[in-house]
């Protein structure tokens, strides 16, 4: 049961993604949320690099997170690449900060050295294992006496710091969306707070980093909430106040298990190269654990921000259904945005491959069929680059190619002939033909849908025929007859 209230005095949001990888769509489901936090309480709104881990780090990674955030308008008050009071926002830029934090703890014996070796701790996991024992640290190290410590210091043997996790009772916060949670800190093992190398783990650094950063509200996913504990222990055996925590409910696919990239794309990069527009995504992020109090599903990131009130959030996992998105970007590509905007779009989407004059006079009769922008080829290249080699069968469809033949006969007649190309006159010359041949409309103008357009899909036909002009038009037409001969 969500406890948390909207903020009175400004919050302090951020995201501290891992650049690991392609932007995760997660990153901006977080982000939405606490941009939205931020902004209505007229706080600020930050991005953290979390790269501590230089095994898992990923060259360029960080650049993508900077760009679809950008390109999502999920913009940040401070962050790496645009500074801020509490710079710098990247953490193997920290060093000597984690470095004191830690210092601070060993003085006051919250935290000790562990001398143990590689070796060591894999035979002692193995026993752990081997007793079927709950794996963690046998705090063999918290038992070395100071001055034990210190000689081995003295002789460079190498050491990480580890958090002094009290042994008994509990540790409790409150989430803010799910209540009370409580952990055993039996349960919870002495966290490597610095490893031999100087460089800090996550606890450590995302705690450090949220009190340095002056964080009020930690909005994190599902997935860290077994984190959570050993941070409320760090805050206290800091002397820190700790910021409300809020874990919001994992993106899941359809079946419910975490969202993965084997049922669902997780790359941003993915959803722009595939023509979701930001505005959609963005929509479609605020409906996963959220419904707005008019239960509107269409709605801009603004309005999404004006309505938000974070007691309002749910826990269930919502289920990121591309479907589902599917439609929210087709209301946004056909209601949402004008046709000047659709051009566009659609230029920058292709990177020019489109004629821009073309483009514009295609528009209005392809940006009402169209889901996603990726979409626009299959209606606009055979106005581009001309007609596919037909198919005989598609052609002909339902009649024999003999009468797909007499259909497109007729039709280069009354094409070659058509006083105006204007395509309510194309339209009603072309009625008049099928009710000579004693045929349907629809009947008789499907091989011609096919000859002219080049494709089962595309725009309506005599819009179509009206843009190619009567000569293309024509050649178009013989070309088809010419197959079916
Ligand atoms: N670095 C963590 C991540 O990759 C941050 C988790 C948190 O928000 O505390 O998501």
């Amino acid at each position: 049961m969500a406890t948390i209230t909207m903020p009175t005095t400004p919050a302090r949001t951020r995201i501290a993604p891992s650049p690991t990888g392609d932007p995760h769509v997660g990153t901006a489901y977080i982000a939405l949320f606490n941009k939205a936090l931020a902004v209505r309480s007229k706080g600020q709104f930050l991005l953290r690099i979390e790269d501590t881990d230089r095994e898992r780090y990923v060259e360029g990674s960080e650049k993508m997170i900077f760009e679809a955030l950008r390109w999502l308008s999920l913009d940040y008050d401070e962050g790496p690449d645009v500074g801020g009071p509490h710079a710098p926002y990247r953490q193997s830029e920290r060093s000597a900060i984690y470095k004191k934090a830690v210092d601070d703890l060993l003085s006051r014996k919250q935290a000790y050295r562990c001398f143990c070796t590689a070796a060591r701790l894999e035979q002692m996991r193995s026993d752990m294992k081997a007793r079927k024992e709950q794996p963690g640290y046998d705090r063999t190290c918290r038992k070395l006496s100071e001055d034990d410590a210190r000689a081995k210091l003295a002789e460079g043997v190498a050491c990480v710091v580890r958090l002094a996790v009290p042994l008994e009772g509990q540790t409790a916060f409150e989430d803010g969306l799910r209540g009370k949670t409580v952990f055993e800190n039996r349960t919870i093992d002495d966290q490597v707070l610095l490893k031999s190398d100087g460089l800090p783990k996550y606890h450590l650094a995302n705690v450090v980093d949220d009190h340095e950063m002056r964080i009020t509200h930690v909005i994190r996913a599902e997935e860290w909430i077994t984190s959570t504990p050993k941070h409320v222990l760090l805050y206290r055996a800091f002397g820190w106040e700790a910021p409300a925590f809020c874990h919001m409910p994992l993106l899941r696919n359809k079946d419910k298990s975490k969202i993965s990239k084997r049922k669902n794309p997780t790359s941003l990069i993915w959803y722009r190269d595939e023509g979701f527009l930001p505005e959609a995504l963005v929509n479609f992020l605020g409906l996963m654990g959220y419904s707005m109090s008019d239960q509107r599903e269409i709605f801009t990131k603004e309005e999404f921000i004006a309505d938000f009130d974070i007691s309002r959030v749910g826990t269930t996992g919502p289920v990121f259904d591309l479907q589902k998105l599917e439609h929210v970007n087709g209301e946004w590509i056909q209601k949402r945005i004008s046709l000047d905007d659709f051009v566009r779009r659609i230029s920058a989407h292709w990177k020019g491959k489109y004629d821009e004059a073309l483009v514009r006079k295609l528009a209005p009769l392809i940006q009402p069929r169209i889901k996603k922008l990726k979409e626009w080829s299959d209606y606009a290249d055979s106005f581009f680059f001309g007609c596919p080699d037909y198919k005989t069968e598609e052609l002909s469809g339902k009649r024999t190619p003999a009468e797909a033949a007499a259909i497109l006969d007729r039709t280069i007649a009354l094409v070659a002939g058509a006083p105006s190309f204007e395509h309510k006159a194309l339209e009603e010359a072309a009625k008049a033909a099928a009710a000579e041949a004693n045929m349907k409309p629809r009947d008789f103008l499907a091989a011609v849908f096919v000859a002219v357009t080049g494709k089962p899909v595309a725009p309506p036909l005599f819009d179509s025929m009206e843009i190619l002009g009567r000569d293309e038009t024509l050649a178009r037409l013989r070309k088809a007859r010419a197959k079916l001969a």
